[in-house]
C-alpha cells in the first residue's frame, strides 16, 4: 500500500456503479420496501455486469479482485441510495469463506451462483441466547454415520427469503461445555426441518431479517466448509470482510445523505437566501463531510491490508472504520434531516429512513462497544471486559 488514493481502475468502478445504480435511485428502492417488494432486478443487474462476485476468483465467474472492489461496489450502491445489504453477505462473508476453505468442488458449486446474483448465500452466526458472546452459540452438529444433524435457533438473519442456502455458523456436540469449536455449513434454506420466520424491523428495506429454526436438519458430509477442526480462523476470515464492508454501506448512506442535505439547503430559503448560508446548517453537514472522508480513509485503508493478506492488521484497522464509519453515518443522518426541517421526516423525502438504516450500522454486524472493548484490549493493551 503506497497511495492515498486509489487506482484509476478502482475510481472507474466506481463511476460504473455510481450510474448503474443511479438509473434506480433512492425513489425504486423505498418503492420496492414500502410495497413489499424486493430489488431483485438491481441485484441480478450487478450480477451480469460482474460487480457482485468482483472479490471472487475468476475460475468460478467471479472478477479476481479483492474486498476493497467490492467494498467499493457496495459504497456507490448506498451513495445512490441503495443500499445492498446482501452484497455484505452473500460475496464478502460466504464468497471469501467458500473461496478460501471449500473444496474444489464447493466452489464450482456455489461460487457461480454468489457472482451472477442467481444464488444468493445468507448467513447465520446470531443466536437469541448468545448474543454478541458468539463463542456461546449454541446451535450444534452431530455426525451421524457419513451425514451431520443440526439443531438450534438464530435470529436477526438477513435475507432468507431471497437465498437458496445460508452459511450456518454451529458447534461440534461434544464442545458444548468445553471451549467453542467453530464448524460451517452450507444450509439449504428449503431443507427439511429448516424454518424462518421475518421479524418485523423499522428498517425501511426490501432486504428482511429473520428469526431461524433449526431442528434435526439432515445434511450430506460435504455441505461442511473448511476444516472441523479448522476453528475460529476460517470464520474470521469471512468476518473482517464483513466489517469492511459494513464500513462502506454505513460511508455510502451517509453520502447519500449529505449530497441530499447540501442540495435542500442550496435550493429551500425562508429568510432572504437559501438556508445554506446560515452557518448553523452548513457547518454540521460540513463537519459531517470531513468525518464521513475519515472513515472512508480507515476503511480503504482495512481493505488494502486484508487484500494484502495482513489478517492482524486488517483486523485493527476494520473494527476501526466499522466504528467511524457507524459513527459518522449516524450523525449524516441526523443533521440531514434537521436541515430539510418538517420535509426530513415526511415519507415524500425519505430521509428519516436514513435513521434507522445508519442506526444498525452501530448495532450489527458488531457492536460499538464489542469494537471499542477490541481497541481498549488489543490496540491499548488493557485488560480484558469481557
Ligand atoms: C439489520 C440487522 C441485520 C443483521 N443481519 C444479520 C445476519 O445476516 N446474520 C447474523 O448472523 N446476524 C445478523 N444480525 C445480528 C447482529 O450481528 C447482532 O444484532 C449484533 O451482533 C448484536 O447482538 P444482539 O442483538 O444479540 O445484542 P446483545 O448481544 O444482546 O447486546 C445488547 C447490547 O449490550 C452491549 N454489550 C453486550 N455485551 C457487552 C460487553 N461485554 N461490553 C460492552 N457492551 C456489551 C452490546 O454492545 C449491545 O449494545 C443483524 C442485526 C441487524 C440489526
Amino acid at each position: 500500500m503506497t497511495s492515498y488514493t486509489e487506482s484509476e481502475e478502482r475510481q472507474a468502478l466506481r463511476r460504473e456503479v455510481a450510474k448503474l445504480a443511479g438509473k434506480y435511485g433512492r425513489e425504486w428502492f423505498t418503492e420496492k420496501a414500502r410495497s413489499g417488494e424486493k430489488t431483485t432486478d438491481l441485484w441480478l443487474e450487478i450480477g451480469r455486469n460482474g460487480y457482485l462476485g468482483i472479490n471472487i476468483p475468476e475460475e468460478y465467474g467471479g472478477g479476481g479482485g479483492g474486498i476493497g472492489d467490492i467494498a467499493a461496489v457496495c459504497e456507490e450502491l448506498a451513495a445512490q441510495g441503495c443500499p445492498l445489504l446482501l452484497m455484505v453477505v452473500s460475496p464478502a462473508i460466504c464468497g471469501t469463506i467458500i473461496s478460501r476453505y471449500g473444496t474444489a468442488e464447493q466452489k464450482a458449486r456455489w461460487l457461480p451462483g454468489i457472482c451472477d446474483g442467481t444464488g444468493t448465500m445468507a448467513f447465520a452466526i446470531t443466536e437469541p441466547d448468545a448474543g454478541t458472546n458468539t463463542h456461546n452459540i449454541s446451535t450444534t452438529a452431530r455426525r451421524d454415520g457419513d451425514s451431520w444433524v443440526l439443531n438450534g435457533r438464530k435470529i436477526y438473519i438477513s435475507g432468507m427469503d431471497e437465498s437458496d442456502h445460508v452459511l450456518v455458523v454451529a458447534r461440534t456436540e461434544d464442545s458444548r461445555t468445553g471451549t467453542v469449536k467453530p464448524v460451517l455449513f452450507v444450509v439449504p434454506t428449503g431443507a427439511d426441518g429448516f424454518e424462518y420466520r421475518p421479524i418485523p424491523m423499522e428498517i425501511v428495506s426490501p432486504e428482511l431479517q429473520f428469526q431461524v429454526f433449526i431442528d434435526d436438519v439432515r445434511l450430506p458430509a460435504d455441505a461442511l466448509v473448511g476444516d472441523e477442526d479448522g476453528g475460529l480462523v476460517q470464520l474470521f476470515a469471512g468476518l473482517n470482510p464483513e466489517r469492511i464492508m459494513a464500513a462502506s454501506f454505513s460511508t455510502g448512506l451517509a453520502r447519500f445523505a449529505l449530497d441530499r442535505a447540501a442540495t435542500y439547503a442550496k435550493e429551500r430559503t425562508v429568510f432572504h437566501a437559501p438556508i445554506g448560508t446560515h452557518q448553523a446548517v452548513a457547518h454540521p453537514l460540513a463537519q459531517s463531510k470531513i468525518e464521513v472522508e475519515l472513515a472512508r480513509l480507515m476503511t480503504q485503508k482495512a481493505a488494502a491490508l486484508y487484500d494484502s493478506g495482513d489478517d492482524v492488521g486488517a483486523g485493527e484497522a476494520a473494527n476501526m472504520a466499522k466504528y467511524a464509519a457507524a459513527e459518522a453515518a449516524c450523525d449524516a443522518a441526523d443533521r440531514a434531516v434537521q436541515a430539510h426541517g418538517g420535509n426530513g421526516i415526511t415519507q415524500e423525502y425519505g430521509m428519516a429512513g436514513l435513521l434507522v438504516a445508519t442506526r444498525a450500522g452501530r448495532i450489527a454486524p458488531v457492536s460499538r462497544e464489542m469494537i471499542l472493548n477490541y481497541v481498549a484490549m488489543h490496540s491499548l493493551g488493557l485488560p480484558k471486559s469481557y
